[in-house]
């Protein structure tokens, strides 16, 4: 059963609009991370993940309504950057609470530069499966379309022994699927078996296409009901690119050395 601290965090999370909400004890998940990739890496005595993300239209929407949206962009800040503040934001008010209630931890947020694999740990969270085709995180409801906006490393294990959530055994819609996501993507950027080509992704969208969205995510039949709006899907790609850009070494990155780009 569910401890009382765990059901509040749980609630407080889901009424700020993270809809999902996992666990990981960390020790398990290190045991099967490279060295460089655990969670230890980032928070010494870390016993618990919290792992935070959205599923579907709800997360947009309640973004909109309660801020000024894409509208309330900082100079040089994409709209999508501003619905990942705003989220980043919820996720530190959350840890902000638990502090308060003497849990200790930090909040760690996705990007390039944070080393432990945000997917794998959806996966050990139970919020999904990773796609041996595409690598997106499939969520049983919402498909790819969900985002894991943030980890919380707690000290120890403040809602007690966490069990394994993973659902990888029962949970495979990649097998037997005629795999739509990789002949919708005009480049091919995946193989089909289990193998991308980021740079490929990086060239066509900096020619200018694929500008309202992603083929490969449109094309998954898993929780299609639940795809991005227009306007948060166009919203949502905008940040990518500049990220592909960036690691791929497109336009003026091309000037900078790759361990500078990363
Ligand atoms: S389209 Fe099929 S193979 Fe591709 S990610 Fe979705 S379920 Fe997996
Ligand atoms: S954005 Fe376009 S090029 Fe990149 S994976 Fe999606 S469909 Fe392919």
């Amino acid at each position: 059963m569910a401890s009382s601290l765990l059901q509040e965090a749980r609630q407080r999370a889901e009424q700020a609009g993270l809809n999902l909400f996992g666990l990981v004890r960390a020790e398990r998940f290190d045991a099967c991370q490279p060295c460089d990739r655990r969670v230890q890496q980032l928070r010494a005595g870390c016993g618990t993940v919290v792992v935070l993300g959205t599923g579907g239209r709800q997360f947009w929407q309640r973004f909109r309504a309660q801020t000024d949206g894409p509208d309330g962009a900082a100079h040089g800040e994409s709209p999508a950057m501003v619905a990942d503040r705003f989220a980043r934001r919820l996720a530190h008010d959350l840890s902000h609470w638990l502090a308060a209630q003497g849990v200790a931890g930090s909040v760690v947020e996705p990007g390039p530069r944070t080393p432990v694999r945000f997917s794998c740990l959806g996966e050990s969270a139970g919020l999904g499966v990773v796609s041996p085709v595409t690598g997106h995180l499939l969520h049983p409801e919402f498909g790819p379309w969900i985002a894991l906006r943030a980890l919380l490393l707690l000290d120890g294990e403040p809602f007690g022994p966490i069990t394994n959530a993973s659902i990888a055994h029962r949970f495979q819609p990649c097998c037997g699927c005629s795999r739509p996501c990789v002949t919708a993507c005009a480049p091919r950027v995946y193989d089909g078996n289990g193998q991308q080509d980021l740079l490929r992704c990086a060239t066509h969208r900096d020619a200018g296409n694929c500008e309202t969205g992603c083929n490969t995510r449109l094309a998954c039949p898993v929780g299609a009901e639940h795809r991005d709006g227009p306007d948060e899907h166009a919203h949502r790609h905008t940040q990518p690119l500049a990220q592909l850009r960036r690691t791929a070494g497109l336009g003026m990155w091309r000037f900078v050395p790759r361990s500078w780009r990363v």
